[in-house]
């Protein structure tokens, strides 16, 4: 019986499940997957307060707007917690996912956030997504959405530990029945190797480049353990005593030597995890590995260099950028299955850790 009101309720509306992160947004629709991966960012025009382009558009954006238009990543900038600017950033997403999609009566909405963020965010990504049209909320906390995205025990007595390294921030997390028992998020993932990236070309190259040229070579040829053969690419940059443009050969070791102190930073804070891990739950994760998710998960030779630091077999995990979204979509698809999982409350909060 259950099985057939649920089959009719899902013939009535598609729902959908958000991941919010700091550096892309995808929303995923039940019964057809992800149908939109977006950009976190959003172009708000100062004179009105209005939004005027979410994603893509609003990336295009950035840094050819006129002065009363500024284009800025809610998640990052912290404007998450203006609730106007949530609320039409959510809308429009769910306008998208219905645009894709038959009409929705008032879809149930999961929704991703980062363990980070405070108390009055989350209670504004509720409301907003409530007032965007959404009939029910429900929040989970990344890392739990993205280890059930790639299908790990997390009811199971058994650990887990999963790092989503994302733009803005890394999460660190062990999961045990179905809670998070230990959990760290630092600010040290994908922005930060960017701006490492820039910092080592100006002092090194006297070279300025920007944030897009540093995020390209550090995906082209970035990699925390020397590559074999070496990767070396040609970029333009703004000379710094001319003043005009000048085109310099970096190299892997360049870039390793530019991110070398972040990444000692990460690994120094999975290790801080796994120290004050309780001992039967360690010595799961010791058998069962550490998982690796989020687009920092691609950071070549990342496993390697942590396998050897931890002594932990490390993995990456299936479709790492998807993670989070395609965990939204399982537990959308089973919500009385996760509901210990999820956050329905803002009242009954997980105590803090
Ligand atoms: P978030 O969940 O915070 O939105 P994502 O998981 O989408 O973040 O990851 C985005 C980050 O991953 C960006 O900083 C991006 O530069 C980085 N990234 C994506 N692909 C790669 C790659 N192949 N190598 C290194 N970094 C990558
Ligand atoms: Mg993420």
């Amino acid at each position: 019986m259950k099985r057939f009101t649920t089959a009719i309720s899902n013939m009535l509306s598609n729902d959908i499940g958000i991941d919010l992160g700091t550096a892309n947004t995808l929303v995923y629709v039940s019964g057809k997957g992800i149908v939109l991966n977006e950009p976190s960012v959003v172009a708000v025009n100062q004179k009105t307060g209005r939004v005027v382009a979410v994603g893509a558009q609003a990336k295009a954006m950035l840094g050819r707007t006129p002065a009363h238009i500024v284009a800025v990543r809610p998640l990052v900038d912290g404007v998450i917690s203006d609730f106007e600017v949530t609320e039409e950033m959510i809308a429009y997403l769910i306008r998208k996912a219905e645009e894709s999609s038959k009409k929705m009566l008032g879809p149930k909405v999961v929704v991703g956030v980062p363990t980070g963020i405070t108390n009055v965010e989350r209670r504004a990504v509720r409301d907003a997504t409530k007032n965007a049209g959404a009939r029910d909320v429900y929040i989970v906390e990344e890392p739990m959405a993205a280890a059930v995205g790639i299908h790990l025990p997390i009811k199971e007595a058994v650990g887990s530990m999963i790092i989503d390294i994302g733009g803005g921030t890394s999460d660190i997390a062990v999961i045990s029945l179905g809670g998070i028992v230990r959990s760290k998020s630092l600010k040290i993932a994908g922005d930060k190797l960017n701006t490492d990236i820039i910092s080592y070309i100006r002092s090194e190259f006297k070279i300025l480049i920007g944030e897009k040229t540093a995020e390209t070579m550090k995906m082209a040829i970035g990699a925390v353990l020397p590559a074999n053969p070496p990767l070396e690419v040609a970029i333009r940059g703004r000379d710094l005593v001319t003043g005009l443009p000048r085109e310099v050969v970096i190299t892997d070791s360049d870039l390793r030597e530019a991110i070398g102190g972040s990444i000692d930073n990460l690994i120094e804070a999975v290790k801080q995890v796994l120290e004050t891990t309780p001992p039967e739950i360690l010595s799961d994760i010791m058998h069962k590995g550490v998982y690796l998710v989020g687009g920092g998960a691609l950071i070549k030779g990342l496993r390697e260099l942590l396998q050897d630091y931890i002594g932990i077999p490390v993995y990456v995990g299936e479709d790492p950028l998807t993670a989070v979204a395609r965990g939204t979509g399982i537990i959308l698809e089973d919500l009385d299955e996760y509901q210990e999982i999820l956050i329905q409350n803002e009242d009954d909060l997980p105590p803090k850790r």
